[in-house]
């Protein structure tokens, strides 16, 4: 039976990547082997993992290891692994046809700057094999399937071919690399060795490479000619004491695998012996990073239980941080120096998930299965232990303050996604919280240094959320507060709608949201009396509000929180902020009976001593039912609704009111404002009349 070849379409995004790596210019090519290479260990952790419970599927091909050879005369370099293989539809889906989120993710990063170097953290690394070259096989045997040759030389497709011309794999991958003429150095044993010394050291399964040796072999007299045939040095040798027997000795090249990466696992190894770089190279071989980590701890654990580990927190976010398709969990679980999983959700929580690193475990059983490891008390151990370790790492970086900033940037989710998940830890967690805030506007403020600034009196902390710090740093929520000399934090990612909700107080002193109602602010006897009297005084208006605004609002009640906006609009206690509605609203698919029930009613809080306020309780005072009075206080409530982070509803209907009040402001007359044809637009004339100079 010939194999007849089948041909494929690459995913559009793929076969741009291709032409991208084969036509930009990039000078560090070497990395496409530590790709590969990380490819077939990966594979190889798949068969050993399957052979844990199935020791049969080892049958096939015993021994693990990945073998590189230089074929100088093809110009081939070719990677093999004796791994879990691919199936052909494994070819067909993982080789070309289905596309990965990194695929773009990758191509927008290069657009932007980043290196190619990259490629591996982005999930697409094979196609880095078409950095040097041309053309490329991957021969395959999977358990249960054929062995077939994938083929791609680029140009948009690529094709599937059962093999029945190369010799049988028994089982994995060989990857047949046809290089381009100006990449030839890669076919040097002494390139290669220096490659995979640099790039791929720590990767756990013998890395051999088949070499050519010079070897002295004695061989009688006569031959000599037929080895001289054979192009092979000839020395004489002056051999007084067996001259007799007429020997010579050649040298001949013998080919003969080399094993190139004889490194014991570094977690075994005391952590004195270790120096940064070799920890800084083992992570790189770990993650695929090409940036140094911030932070590497390595520690044992002993007693009742035995584990080694290393953790690194690296310098910055992947890019799929919290992408859902995501793997949860970056820490590679080995028992007895035996790689068992690198998916391990019960090592480490979800937010934790940017930590990466190694356990080595002595006390778990290998042949360990998902569902067993789940209710495993060792993995609660091991994972309480990660998490206390990962706390002490963070609280050494805080000793540091820019690199702090550094892993404050890429983290501070994660750390508010800590405070909102273990309670058990979230009093620490909180010590690494940093906000911008009213006395701190440009640099990071801790919670300790907050409180250090507490005037006295002051009882609560306060803060502000909202979209970004421009939107909350104007706030009208500040006014009294920054008159008074209390600070307030800076709230601004959507995140700590959540975590705030959840911390509720900071050594006794309660988180304080100056948007919510019922806010207490340290007041003189004075000022606690001139209140009492605004409200008596403005009960009327407040009520008039209240009927004119109906189901909008709650009720209207004077405040003591605005200094130079005439009003605002709080929400109730335990209902959602007006930054927590905007977030909920931009979530598609939210349960809307949900919403409805936390979308508490709002309470418009008016400012006593503004002259709108005043204005309109004289006219309230003079006439029940002033239309005038009406149609400020729509105005009012919706441009309240804006200052005080809500969106509108209705937006046209605001916008419509504006211009009417423009009109009037520029003295356009009516017969010219009904040909532009506003529509909807309440009737405003008298207000603009009577109104105009005070609502400036
Ligand atoms: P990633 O390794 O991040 O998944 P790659 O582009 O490097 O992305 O590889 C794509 C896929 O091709 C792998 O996920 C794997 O399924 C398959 N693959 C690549 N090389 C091998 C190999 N040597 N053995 C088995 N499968 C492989
Ligand atoms: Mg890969």
């Amino acid at each position: 039976m010939t194999g007849k070849a089948e041909t494929f379409s690459f995913q559009a995004e793929i076969s741009q990547l291709m032409s991208l790596i084969i036509n930009t210019f990039y000078s560090n090519k070497e990395i496409f082997l530590r790709e590969l290479i990380s490819n077939s260990s990966d594979a190889l952790d798949k068969i050993r993992y399957e052979s844990l419970t199935n020791p049969s599927v080892l049958d096939s091909e015993k021994e693990l290891y990945i073998q590189i050879s230089a074929d100088k005369t093809n110009k081939i370099l070719c990677i093999r692994d004796t791994g879990i293989g691919m199936t052909k539809a494994d070819l067909v889906n993982n080789l070309g046809t289905i596309a990965k989120s990194g695929t773009k993710s990758f191509m927008e990063a290069l657009s932007q700057g980043a290196d190619i170097s990259m490629i591996g953290q982005f999930g697409v690394g094979f196609y880095s094999a078409y950095l040097v070259a041309d053309r490329v096989q991957v021969v395959t045997k999977h358990n249960d399937d054929e062995q077939y040759i994938w083929e791609s030389s680029a140009g948009g497709s690529f094709t599937i071919t059962l093999d029945d011309v190369n010799p049988r794999l028994g089982r994995g991958t060989e990857i047949k690399l046809f290089l381009k003429e100006d990449q030839l150095e890669y076919l040097e044993e002494k390139k290669i060795k220096e490659i995979v010394k640099k790039h791929s050291e720590f990767i756990s399964y013998p890395i051999k490479l088949l070499v050519e040796k010079e070897v002295d072999v004695e061989v009688p007299e006569e031959e000599e000619a037929k080895t001289e045939d054979n192009a092979s040095k000839v020395e004489e040798v002056e051999d007084e004491e067996d001259k007799k027997k007429k020997t010579k000795t050649v040298k001949e090249v013998k080919q003969e695998l080399e094993e190139l990466n004889k490194t014991k696992p570094i977690w075994t190894k005391n952590p004195d012996d270790i120096q940064p770089d070799e920890y800084n190279a083992f992570y790189k071989s770990l993650t695929n990073d090409w940036e140094d980590p911030l932070s590497v701890k390595h520690f044992s654990v002993e007693g009742q239980l035995e584990f080694k580990a290393i953790l690194y927190i690296p310098s910055r976010a992947p890019f799929d941080l919290f992408e859902s398709k995501r793997k949860r969990n970056n820490i590679k679980l080995y028992v007895r120096r035996v790689f068992i999983m690198d998916d391990c959700e019960d090592l480490i929580p979800e937010w934790l998930g940017f930590v990466k690193g190694v356990v080595d475990s002595e006390d778990l059983p290998l042949n360990i299965s998902r569902e067993i490891l789940q209710q495993n008390n060792i993995l609660k151990v091991i994972k309480k232990n990660i998490v206390k370790k990962c706390l002490e790492m963070f609280n050494e970086i805080a000793e540091d303050k820019e690199n702090f900033a550094k892993f404050y940037e890429a983290f501070s989710k994660n750390i508010k996604l800590g405070i909102h998940e273990d309670s058990q830890n979230r009093t620490k967690l909180a010590e690494l919280l940093r906000f911008h805030s009213t006395k701190s506007p440009d640099e990071y403020t801790s919670f300790k240094d907050y409180v250090t600034r507490m005037p006295e009196g002051q009882k609560d902390i306060y803060y502000i959320t909202g979209e970004s710090k421009k939107a909350v740093e104007d706030s009208p929520f500040l006014e009294v507060l920054k008159r008074k000399g209390f600070e307030v934090l800076y709230m601004v990612e959507a995140i700590d709608e959540y975590s705030v909700q959840q911390l509720r107080e900071y050594e006794g002193k309660k988180l304080v949201s100056v948007t919510k109602e019922g806010l207490e602010l340290l007041e003189s006897e004075d000022e606690k009396k001139t209140l009492e009297e605004q409200k008596k005084e403005l009960e009327p208006l407040c009520a008039q509000i209240k009927e004119i605004l109906g189901d909008r609002i709650e009720k209207a009640t004077v405040s003591n929180r605005i200094h130079n906006s005439p009003c605002v609009l709080v929400t109730g206690q335990f209902g959602w902020t007006a930054n927590m509605e905007r977030i909920m609203k931009a979530q598609a698919l939210r349960d809307s009976t949900m919403s409805s029930y936390m979308m508490s009613k709002k309470t418009m809080e008016i400012n006593p001593n503004h002259p709108i306020i005043k204005a309109l309780k004289d006219k309230v005072s003079q006439d029940q039912n002033d239309k005038t009075v009406k149609d400020l206080t729509n105005i009012m409530y919706e441009s309240a609704l804006l200052s005080s982070g809500f969106s509108l509803d209705d937006p046209t209907v605001f916008a419509n009111r504006i211009y009417r009040m423009i009109e009037h402001g520029l003295n356009i007359n009516d017969d010219e404002a009904d040909d532009v044809a506003v529509p909807d637009a309440p009737a405003l004339e008298e207000v603009a009349e009577t109104n105009m100079e005070e609502v400036d």
